[in-house]
C-alpha cells in the first residue's frame, strides 16, 4: 500500500475525530503528507502525539471550517508551509438532533454551517490551485441519513443530502481538469459518538444492520484512500454507501 500517494498532500477536516483520525492514518500509510484541521487544541495535540507513536507525522492547523475567511487563510498557510494540496477530505461535521417541533433556528443553522457551508468554504479555498495544476481529489463525507432521512435529524439529513448535490455539480465542472469529486456515505460507525449511545439503543441500531455490527472507522478510511488514489481516476460524481447493508438504493 505504501507509496500510492507518495508526494501528495492531503487535507482532512476534522481529522481529530473518529473517522478523521483513521483517515489521517490511512492516507499517511499510503505515502501522503497529511494535514488535519482542528477546533479543540488539546485534543489535536494529543492526536498528533498518538499518531507520531504509530509512525504517522500529521501536521495540524486550527480552522473553523464554517468560517469562509478562516478557510482562505488555511489554504494560504498550508501552501506556504507545506505546498499545494492534492487531496481534500471534507469530513468535519456535527449533530444537533431534535424533532422539527423543537428545533431552534440556531440548531438548524449550526448544522447547515458546519456540515454543508463548510464543504463550500474548504473546497472553494483549494479548488483553484487544483484546477491550475490539473490534478486533484475531493472526497466529501456525507451519511446514510442524508440518503434515507432520519427521525430528529431534519437539519443533519438536509445538510448531508446537500453535500451530494454539491459533489455531482462540482464533479461535472472539474472532470476535464483531472479532478474527481465523490461522496462517501457511512452508516453507523463505532466512533466515540456512536459508542456513547446507551448500549440498549445501540443494539437496536445494530439489529437494523444486515452485516450485524457497526462499521469500523478504518473501513471508511480505506474507501477514502482508494478514492484519493490514481486508481480511482475514472470515478467521479459518485456516492458510495458504506453502511453494512442498512440502506440500499
Ligand atoms: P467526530 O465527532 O468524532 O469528529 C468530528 C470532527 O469534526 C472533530 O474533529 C471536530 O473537531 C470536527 N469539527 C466539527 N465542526 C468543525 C468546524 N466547524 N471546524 C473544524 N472542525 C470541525 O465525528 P465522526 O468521526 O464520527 O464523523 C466524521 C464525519 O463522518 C462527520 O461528517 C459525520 O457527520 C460523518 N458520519 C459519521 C458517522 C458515524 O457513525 N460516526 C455516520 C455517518 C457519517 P473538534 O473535536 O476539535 O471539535
Amino acid at each position: 500500500m505504501s507509496g500510492i500517494l507518495d508526494g501528495k498532500i492531503a487535507l482532512i477536516t476534522g481529522g481529530t475525530g473518529g473517522i478523521g483520525k483513521a483517515t489521517c492514518k490511512r492516507l499517511t500509510k499510503m505515502g501522503a503528507q497529511v494535514v488535519s484541521t482542528y477546533l479543540g487544541e488539546s485534543k489535536a495535540l494529543e492526536m498528533r502525539e498518538q499518531m507520531k507513536e504509530q509512525g504517522c507525522n500529521i501536521a495540524i492547523y486550527p480552522c473553523d471550517v464554517s468560517d469562509f475567511d478562516q478557510c482562505q487563510a488555511l489554504a494560504e498557510s498550508i501552501q506556504n508551509d507545506i505546498g499545494p494540496v492534492d487531496i481534500v477530505v471534507n469530513n468535519a461535521g456535527i449533530t444537533r438532533d431534535t424533532t422539527m417541533k423543537k428545533m431552534t433556528a440556531e440548531q438548524w443553522q449550526a448544522v447547515i454551517n458546519n456540515n454543508l457551508n463548510s464543504v463550500f468554504n474548504v473546497t472553494r479555498a483549494f479548488i483553484e490551485s487544483m484546477l491550475e495544476r490539473q490534478t486533484g481529489r475531493v472526497v466529501n463525507i456525507s451519511s446514510i441519513n442524508g440518503q434515507k432521512g432520519q427521525f430528529g435529524q431534519a437539519n443533519y439529513s438536509a445538510a448531508k443530502a446537500g453535500i451530494h448535490g454539491f459533489t455531482m455539480a462540482l464533479a461535472q465542472e472539474v472532470a476535464r481538469k483531472g479532478i474527481t469529486v465523490n461522496t462517501v456515505s457511512p452508516g453507523y460507525i463505532a466512533t466515540e459518538m456512536v459508542m456513547a449511545v446507551p448500549e440498549e439503543v445501540r443494539n437496536q441500531i445494530i439489529a437494523q444492520i444486515p452485516v450485524g455490527r457497526l462499521g469500523k472507522p478504518e473501513e471508511i478510511a480505506a474507501l477514502v484512500g482508494f478514492l484519493a488514489s490514481e486508481d480511482a481516476a475514472f470515478i467521479t460524481g459518485a456516492n458510495f454507501a458504506a453502511n453494512g447493508g442498512q440502506h440500499m438504493h
